[in-house]
């Protein structure tokens, strides 16, 4: 059973007398456990599908079921609901608050899913030290490094347990060293049944996916299994 089922979406944004198809006509299943790399130039439509997958938009047509419900008839507080428990976001630019620490970046989601402070605090202990960083939970983030702040990011995303995690080019302000280190943390987090998404522009990157999806003008130009599936370990 699919965890992500869309069906002909589409997202058209109207500027003045100007209409722009960002998502044309896209359809796309993606199962529980399975790890994605979405490719595609700039301009292809990648972030407004990630967009819409953590429903953070909406497309102008077309369905998309998550979890077999129809994301178009949530209310707002259950589409709040689904992207802090459902969806666990990770970003190029890491979007850590700059003057929290890394155990209250990553106990954050907690406090919005009504979970108690001493609770909070075990689990991104305990999140934490599962990405590495035990000995870091007291660090603000510009007295970490870029592959770090990552991994505190990731920790927060992973904290809900949620069904998918969705990666927008997570290694894009990293180094090749680094981003190697942060592939093998999506490999381990994988192999334990989460389901990934991730937008990359570096082939080397998506090698690390087991399918590859890739976008051209609003489309989606191929969807394949990665039979050369590169890994860190
Ligand atoms: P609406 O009916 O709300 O204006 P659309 O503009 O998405 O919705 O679709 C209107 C028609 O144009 C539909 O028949 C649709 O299939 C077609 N269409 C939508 N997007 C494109 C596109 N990028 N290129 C060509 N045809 C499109
Ligand atoms: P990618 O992530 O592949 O670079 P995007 O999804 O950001 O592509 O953009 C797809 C198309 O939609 C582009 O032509 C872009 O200019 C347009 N677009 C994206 N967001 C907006 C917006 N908020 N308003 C108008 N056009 C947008």
């Amino acid at each position: 059973q699919a965890l992500i089922s869309i069906t002909d979406i589409g997202r058209k944004y109207v500027i003045g007398t100007e209409t722009i198809h960002a998502l044309k006509s896209v359809s796309l299943q993606i199962n529980k456990g399975e790890f994605v790399a979405l490719m595609g130039p700039s301009g292809s439509g990648k972030s407004t599908l990630m967009n819409i997958l953590g429903c953070l938009d909406t497309p102008t047509r077309g369905e998309y079921y998550l979890n077999n419900i129809r994301v178009s008839e949530m209310s707002e507080d259950d589409l709040a609901d689904v992207r802090n428990k459902e969806i666990g976001f990770v970003f190029q630019t890491f979007n850590l608050l700059p003057r929290s620490t890394s155990l209250d970046n990553v106990a954050l989601p907690l406090v919005y899913s009504g979970v108690n402070k001493t609770n909070r605090l075990a689990r991104a202990q305990e999140a934490l030290e599962n990405v590495g960083l035990g000995n870091r939970v007291h660090h603000k983030p510009n007295e970490l490094s870029g592959g770090q702040r990552q991994r505190v990011a990731v920790a927060r995303a992973l904290i809900n347990n949620p069904s998918i995690i969705l990666a927008d080019e997570p290694t894009g302000n990293l180094d090749t060293k680094t981003s190697v280190e942060i592939m093998g943390l999506l490999e381990e987090i994988h192999s334990k049944g989460n389901t990934i998404v991730l937008v990359t522009h570096e082939e080397d990157i998506a090698q690390h996916a087991h399918r590859i999806v890739r976008m051209r003008d609003g489309l989606i130009e191929n969807d394949y299994r990665n039979d050369n599936v590169k890994s860190v370990s």
